[in-house]
C-alpha cells in the first residue's frame, strides 16, 4: 500500500480546542513556505480532548485517535494543532504524535513559546519551532523513523533546546526517502 503522505495534495490544518486568533493562519503561512503542498486551515474540528489523571494534559494517543477518523481523504494530510500540553502515559510530554505512515498527526504548541519557561516572549523563535514541530510528525507520516543524525528535523527532541538545534532541515539520508514536496532545498 502507497502511504498517504506520497499521495498528498494537501496539508490541512485543525484546531484542537481553544487556539489564540491568527495562529492556524500563521502556521499555514508559514508551513506553505516549507512544503511544495497547499496548506489549509479548517474550522474546529469538535474533536472530543480527553484529559490525562491527575495531569494537567490531553491525550494525545486519543487525540491522534479522533483527528484520524476525521482523515476522510487519500489526499490530504491533516495535521490536528493544540494550545494545550499533550503527553502519552509512558512520557512526561510529547511536542507531537504521528503514526508512521498514517495520514494524520498531532501537534501541540504548549512548549514551543518561551514564555512557557519562564523567558521573555519571541514570536519568531514560537512560530519557527511550531512549523519545525509539524514538519518532523509530518516525517514520520512519509513513513520515517527517528534518525540518528543530531543535525535532522527527524531526530528524537525531549526538550525544547534539542528541537532548536537539530534545526530546520532534513538530513540527505531521510530527504532521500521523503516524498518530493517535503524534501525542502538541499542542503549540498
Ligand atoms: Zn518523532
Ligand atoms: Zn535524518
Amino acid at each position: 500500500m502507497v502511504e498517504a503522505a506520497r499521495l498528498a495534495e494537501a496539508v490541512d490544518l485543525v484546531p484542537l480546542g481553544r487556539l489564540p486568533a491568527g495562529t492556524l493562519e500563521r502556521l499555514a503561512a508559514r508551513l506553505s513556505r516549507r512544503v511544495e503542498l497547499a496548506c489549509h486551515v479548517l474550522a474546529s474540528a469538535d474533536v472530543p480532548v480527553r484529559r490525562i489523571p491527575n495531569r494537567d494534559q490531553l491525550d494525545a494517543g486519543a487525540l491522534l485517535e479522533s483527528v484520524e477518523a476525521r482523515a476522510a481523504s487519500d489526499t490530504r494530510l491533516l495535521v490536528g494543532v493544540a494550545a494545550e500540553d499533550i503527553a502519552v502515559p509512558l512520557f512526561t510530554f510529547v511536542f507531537g504524535l504521528a503514526r508512521q505512515g498514517g495520514r494524520a498527526c498531532v501537534v501541540s504548541l504548549a512548549r514551543t513559546d518561551p514564555a512557557f519557561y519562564g523567558l521573555p516572549e519571541d514570536p519568531e523563535l514560537r512560530d519557527e519551532r511550531a512549523v519545525r514541530e509539524v514538519l518532523h510528525e509530518l516525517g514520520h507520516l512519509a513513513t520515517l523513523e527517528h534518525c540518528p543524525d543530531r543535525g535532522c528535523l527527524m531526530s528524537f527532541a525531549g526538550n525544547v533546546e534539542k528541537v532548536d538545534t537539530r534545526g530546520g532541515a532534513f538530513c540527505e539520508a531521510c530527504r532521500e526517502r521523503l516524498p518530493h514536496w517535503l524534501r525542502g532545498p538541499s542542503a549540498a
